[in-house]
């Protein structure tokens, strides 16, 4: 699947997770943020190449990195880059590529996102730390979008 694709699977997922956020009455905030997620992990598999989706995400990661750097969160900070990391050491369609990396990564982001305390963030499922709240169902969603898009291209 091309940029174009993933682009507009990742606008169409964004705004169903948008209509879902106005449902069930999150802040404007936290729709934003969850919109956000939504749409940047539609496009962070294809990190793993230089591509339109990559130079995207590295673009607008810059002015979060920044954000985390000056106010000092240097553990979300080191997580953050991790993520942003993890593309570069991992083969095309290899780790990004899989449900296990699309559970880690989410579960990282709303992580830094709840630690951050700018929007709500509520737990719908959890074991001891690992939890599941709609900032990682909006960022799995994206990615899963992604990993569709590509699996039916495959097939072809
Ligand atoms: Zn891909």
């Amino acid at each position: 699947m091309t940029f174009v694709g993933h682009r507009n699977g990742g606008i169409i997922a964004s705004l169903i997770i948008g209509l879902g956020g106005v449902f069930l009455q999150f802040s404007m905030i936290t729709i934003g943020i969850m919109m956000i997620s939504t749409f940047i992990f539609s496009l962070y598999p294809d990190c793993d190449i230089k591509s339109k989706s990559s130079k995207l995400v590295y673009l607008l990661s810059v002015p979060f990195v920044y954000y985390l750097f000056v106010n000092q969160y240097l553990f979300l900070l080191g997580m953050c880059l991790g993520i942003l990391i993890t593309p570069q050491i991992s083969k095309h369609r290899g780790f990004t590529h899989s449900l296990f990396s699309m559970v880690i990564i989410s579960w990282c982001w709303s992580f830094i996102i709840s630690s951050l305390k700018i929007c709500d963030v509520q737990s719908i499922f959890s074991i001891d730390s690992f939890r599941i709240d709609n900032i990682m169902i909006a960022s799995s969603i994206g990615y899963l979008t992604h990993l569709i898009l590509d699996w039916r291209i495959k097939l072809i």
